[in-house]
């Protein structure tokens, strides 16, 4: 089996809504071993739509397609693919009665004549429930050729993907791809993939470098039979990896660097608080998206003013006179300053300038972590002056003192 996959709908087309669905498509369906040949945006239009399915069955035998499935006369995916089909549209009652359900039950009533079109199905079409929504989603066969059409809604789509294609196309696939991503922190993307060159060069499993906003990170995939044929296939890979790229990595599969802080001040009973000044609560925010972080966070002081880094922080006059807010000095006060106010084991600080601005200073973060046992500093430079270089720079630097974090504590060890 290999597929297209077309996502319908103007609003993609105009850039008002990214493309989740194909994106979720495309990894779920390399997962399952099903190429992908191409992707194709159409609008609510059918002698579009229809042109867009004859050329992908040019070149394959299953199409998947997202969108269009709601009840107003724009919505023509399940009309124009049963045209192309040839095949009639047909009532199907149970999902009348579903729809109908729908509406009383959250108190719409009467059902607007127009949600009656959603429960029409192609004739011999394989029905796809949609648990979360209206309208159901089919399966269509002609010829060896296979039209799957899902809603466009994510939160509908996903499930019906999940609950009932995934079962349906694994009778399709005889392997499975499976992936695993080694993120690593404070190793630069070229230096990382010279410690692997050799292993790069693997067909099953393969290993591929990324860098993705100041970090660095190793895709390995293999593909086998199962699952577990290419777990064993991935493992002795993934173990020689993290032999020469060691503490480097701060996680496998694990979203980002400050879930990785998360489990590990979680897992030792530790705490932190933070003391933001260009970040501007950043470090604090990102900890506190991850649920549960209140057993791990005490608290953020975002303090722009010398004034408040003085007087909550207790840094010192004469630092912020003599080396000023932004310094080495500075940091580390702040870090002291908000541990001991807040009682946390660590206290992390930034200061710096995250631009745009002066082409000299832009770019430069001091981050300190002060433990009861150790105190570290960074001076971050991040070489990021242009336009956007704020965004950028603040989130690097929040990263780096996750990072920061990370070595103090595997340093206590
Ligand atoms: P509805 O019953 O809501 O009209 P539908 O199946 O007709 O659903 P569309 O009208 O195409 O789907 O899209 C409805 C909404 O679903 C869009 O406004 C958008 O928020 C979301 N959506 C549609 N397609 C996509 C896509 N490819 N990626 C992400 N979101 C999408
Ligand atoms: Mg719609």
């Amino acid at each position: 089996m290999n597929c297209e996959l077309i996502s319908v709908g103007t609003e993609i087309l105009l850039g008002d809504i990214l493309n989740t669905n194909a994106q979720y498509l495309a990894k779920e369906l390399a997962a399952l071993g099903i190429g992908v040949l191409r992707q194709t945006t159409v609008g609510d239009n059918e002698g579009r739509l229809l042109d867009a399915l004859d050329s992908a069955f040019g070149r394959c035998d299953t199409v998947i397609l997202t969108g269009g499935l709601g009840p107003t006369p724009d919505d023509l995916t399940k009309e124009t693919c049963a045209e192309y089909f040839g095949k009639k549209l047909l009532l199907d009652k149970e999902s009348l009665e579903k729809i109908e359900a729908y509406f009383s039950a959250r108190s719409i009533v009467p059902m607007p004549e127009s949600n009656k079109k959603q429960a029409l199905l192609p004739e011999d079409s394989l029905k796809l429930p949609n648990d979360n929504g209206t309208a159901p989603g089919c399966v269509m066969e002609k010829d060896g050729k296979r039209i799957i059409i899902l809603p466009g809604p994510p939160k509908e789509m996903v499930p019906m993907f999940r609950d009932y294609v995934k079962p349906y196309l694994k009778k399709f696939t005889h392997s499975v791809i499976l992936s695993h991503s080694i993120r690593t922190f404070g190793i630069g993307e070229s230096y990382m993939s010279e410690q692997v060159a050799d292993l790069l060069e693997g067909e099953n499993p393969t290993l591929a470098p990324y860098a993705k906003s100041g970090e660095a990170l190793l895709r390995i995939t293999a593909s086998a039979a199962d699952e577990k044929e290419a777990e064993e296939k991935i493992g002795p890979v993934a173990e020689e990896i993290k032999r020469r790229l060691g503490n480097y990595i701060y996680g496998i599969d694990t979203p980002n660097i400050e879930t990785a802080v998360f489990e590990l001040l979680k897992s030792k009973g530790l705490t932190v608080a933070f003391a933001e000044s260009c970040t501007g609560g950043l470090c604090a925010k990102r900890l506190t998206d991850i649920p549960g972080a209140s057993d791990v966070i005490h608290c953020g002081v975002v303090s722009y003013s010398d004034e408040i880094k003085h007087r909550v922080l207790g840094v010192k006059k004469e630092t912020l006179e003599q080396f000023t807010a932004v310094s080495g000095e500075t940091a580390q006060e702040m870090a002291r300053g908000v541990r001991l106010l807040s009682g946390a084991d660590f206290g992390v600080s930034l200061t710096g300038y995250a631009g745009p601005g002066n082409e000299e200073e832009v770019g430069t973060i001091f981050i300190a972590v002060d433990g009861e046992k150790k105190t570290r500093l960074q001076k971050l430079v991040t070489c990021h002056r242009g336009e956007n270089c704020r965004d950028y720079n603040r989130h690097v630097a929040a990263s780096n003192a996750f990072n920061l974090l990370r070595l103090v504590i595997s340093e206590n060890d």
